[in-house]
């Protein structure tokens, strides 16, 4: 079986890097997909899978069911949206849309999905069951493209799912993945100190925010140094102060903006309780009100161990294990973390360095680009996990 999948990879393969050069160069922003969506119903369609378009709002779902009766539904995702960035690659196939760039390597994921669609689509006979493929809208932007999807049904009798994130930091070729909590929460918080304006010769008339917003900063890098158990992780950044316009003046009120990172659920729902709790403390005893609004992003993502370790053995199987690599937990987040939380599965990792070729640009940077060999991999890698899962 392994052997027809990479036969079958490389059929399909140049296929797959035309509709990737295409997706990359008319790169759509989150939940403006249209042309990207079009192009993979219309490539779905021809592959003969069952194609649902418009679900939240841009996504595809495609079914492709195999020819041996009914059985499990395991579930692969891709995600479509591009980067608000100025391209600076110089590729023949650069962005036509400036100011917008597939900078996170969404065009391969993309491409990938639609490529293991096409060897399952190929190898329908050899399977019970169905492949439901999703193809959503908006990871970068919160509140995302996930729960839409699961709220419109696209997860509903999905027993398992897989997806992949493309790394620039591991080569072309090789595959990795992590048990457990892999991907950070992320929340944004916004805090307003309100005090009391007056002449800055004269404090003793004012309650002055901006003394007490360097006290609320100071007291909350304790969640992390002194509210977290050592062997966990958590982030706090303020990365946003303003207060204030003139030296001679108190203002009335200092605005934070930050952001919080956790790897555990009760981790990030204790430390949301401590961020209200420090803040309305450092201001009450200095005669100060607050306002603290925590805006939840995406959940922690945390892969199921078996269904990770079946995944790494589905890696040995078809590349070897010297292709397979420990992927690194990262406080960065995702959209897929919300799928992990309603059915178990794992989110892996695509290298696509390739030094030689000097292709090292990370993710998010305007020189982002993918040794396309990766595509090969990645075709195979979702095509196979689908079918060992449906078989085993
Ligand atoms: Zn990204
Ligand atoms: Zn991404």
């Amino acid at each position: 079986m392994t052997q027809d999948i990479l036969t079958l990879a490389d059929k399909h393969y140049p296929e797959v890097v035309r509709l990737r050069r295409t997706i990359h160069a008319n790169p759509e922003l989150a939940f403006e997909e249209h042309e990207t969506s079009k192009l993979v119903a219309e490539t779905l369609e021809k592959v003969g899978a069952e194609v649902q378009r418009g679900v939240a709002r841009t996504g595809v779902v495609a079914t492709i069911k195999g020819t041996k009766g009914s059985g499990r539904t395991i579930g692969l995702r891709a995600d479509m949206d591009a980067l608000p960035i100025l391209e600076a690659t110089g590729l023949e196939f650069a962005s036509k849309n400036p100011g917008k760039m597939h900078a996170c390597g969404h065009d391969a994921h993309t491409a990938i999905g639609l490529g293991a669609a096409m060897i399952l689509a190929d190898l329908r006979d050899q399977f019970a069951g169905e492949v439901r493929i999703l193809f959503q809208p908006s990871e970068e932007r919160n509140p995302g493209g996930a729960p839409f999807m699961i709220d419109e049904g696209a997860l509903n009798g999905v027993d398992e799912i897989y997806g992949l994130h493309v790394i620039a930091q591991n080569d072309a070729g090789t595959v990795g993945f992590c048990e457990g909590e892999m991907m950070a929460s992320a929340d944004e918080l916004y805090i307003t100190i309100k005090g009391k304006s007056a002449h800055g010769a004269r404090p003793q008339f004012g309650i002055d925010p901006i003394v007490i917003s360097a006290q609320v900063i100071i007291a909350l890098q304790t969640l992390v140094s002194r509210n977290i158990d050592p062997f966990s992780q958590g982030v706090i950044t303020i990365g946003s102060i303003h207060g204030g316009f003139a030296p001679n003046i108190i203002p009335e009120e200092v605005k934070l903006v930050g952001t919080l990172r956790s790897m555990t659920k009760e981790w990030r729902d204790y430390a949301h309780k401590r961020v209200v709790e420090i803040v309305e403390g450092v201001c009450a005893s200095m005669g100060a009100s607050c306002d603290v609004h925590i805006d939840k992003g995406y959940p922690v993502l945390s892969n199921d161990p078996s269904k990770t370790r079946f995944a790494e053995d589905a890696a040995c199987e078809l590349f070897g294990s010297d292709k397979v690599f420990k992927a690194e937990r990262l406080m960065g987040a995702e959209d897929f973390a919300y799928y992990l939380e309603k059915v178990p599965g794992t989110f892996y990792r695509l290298g696509i360095r390739n030094i030689s070729q000097g292709i090292t640009a990370d993710i998010h940077n305007d020189h982002f680009t993918i040794d396309e060999a990766s595509l090969k991999t990645g075709i195979a890698m979702q095509a196979y996990l689908a079918l060992k899962a449906l078989n085993a």
